[in-house]
């Protein structure tokens, strides 16, 4: 596409990604691990995405036939096993989320390095996914974080907001690729209700109105729609209706390319991609064919 500010692969105008972080319990245990021990109603709340949420995304996406990216914490494999062996066995990309979905503004440097250590450990021996990205519990980063993620070989990290297209974040050996999030794009602040909290639930035709909006808007400008959702919040029936009716509005736009996190993320590694608004160098324009941490068949 001449003049595009990012260069998509195949002359494409822009990128779109359907992301789900299957956090299912323990973001709470960490968070609050006193109340975890009692609490049967905010366990339940969360249980709802393996017992329900995931199943119901899986047949959405398989009709739709889309491939979608899941960031699992280690915790979620140890204890929610099936429904994430679902999610591997229908072709998904996996990436890393944390063991118990530590918040990385608690942890030092050492921690992290251990926690990192573990959920590796989880995904490799459980599942036999060698994650190719990472996400951060909450979008919590710390200053050290992409080091560490470039020291244990990831291609990627998918929880920084500093721009709408993939960008490299420099650590030192050689940089890291972002593929960026937004509050904007993410279910919980607008579905989950939390007591004491400014937000009401929100109407899904009103956030269908803002995704969409979003969507045109960063398509406009050859962006990298990245959505995040998490099983236990938009596993509810409304909600994947939501989702259904936003892919039929995004596939009425021509041009975009329906990916996962990794493929973006391979797409944006191939070459030097300026973020900046300079005029994009020559570069290759098909899509690299790569993937890890997902079988099955091939989606669009
Ligand atoms: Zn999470």
């Amino acid at each position: 596409m001449t003049g595009a500010r990012y260069p998509w692969p195949d002359g494409k105008t822009s990128a779109a990604v359907l992301s789900f972080d299957f956090d299912a319990e323990s973001g709470f245990l960490f968070r609050e691990p006193d109340k975890a021990r009692r609490s049967l109603g905010d366990l339940e709340e969360r249980r709802f995405g393996p017992r329900v949420g995931v199943d119901r995304i899986l047949r959405l996406l398989d009709r739709l036939e889309l491939r979608a990216t899941f960031f699992i914490p280690g915790w979620t494999v140890e204890h929610h096993f099936e429904a994430c062996r679902r999610i591997r066995d229908a072709g998904h990309e996996i990436g890393a989320h944390g063991n118990i979905h530590e918040a990385l503004g608690f942890l030092d440097e050492e921690q992290e390095e251990r926690v990192m250590r573990d959920q590796l450990e989880i995904l490799a021996s459980r599942l036999g996914v060698r994650p190719a990205g990472y996400r951060s519990p909450s979008w919590d980063v710390n200053v050290w974080t992409p080091d560490l993620l470039k020291r244990h070989g990831f291609l990627y990290d998918s929880s920084l907001m500093g721009n709408d297209v993939p960008y490299d974040v420099p650590t030192g050996q050689g940089p890291l690729t972002e593929v960026p999030v937004q509050w904007l794009l993410d279910d919980a602040p607008l579905f989950r209700h939390v007591y004491g909290a400014t937000n009401a639930i929100a109407d899904p035709g009103r956030v269908l109105q803002m995704w969409s909006k979003e969507f045109a808007a960063m398509h406009a400008e050859n962006g990298c729609f990245v959505l995040t959702c998490h099983p236990f919040v938009s596993g509810r029936a409304s909600r994947i209706a939501l989702l259904d009716d936003l892919v039929a509005c995004m596939r009425r736009a021509r041009g975009v390319w329906f990916t996962t996190c990794e493929e973006v993320a391979r797409w944006h590694a191939s070459g030097p991609a300026p973020a900046d608004g300079r005029p994009a160098p020559a570069r290759p324009t098909r899509a690299p064919a790569a993937r890890s941490g997902a079988r099955g068949r091939r989606r669009r």
